[in-house]
């Protein structure tokens, strides 16, 4: 059973979002739902920096 990427709970015992670079490609990470998901990418910082204009603080 995976553990969740952010926690490190099993997934399969809430109601797991899967994430994978390519759509041919096993998950690379996965997370109990999408509080965890959206944790993890906060605190990755992924929706900034890149493509985005938004950036926190602002
Ligand atoms: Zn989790």
């Amino acid at each position: 059973m995976p553990d969740c990427t952010f926690c490190g709970c099993p997934v399969e015992a809430h109601d797991p979002v899967f994430v994978s670079d390519s759509p041919d490609e096993d998950p690379t990470a996965q997370f109990c739902n999408y509080g965890c998901l959206a944790a993890h990418i906060d605190e990755a910082g992924l929706a900034t920096g890149t493509a985005c204009e938004w950036s926190p603080g602002q």
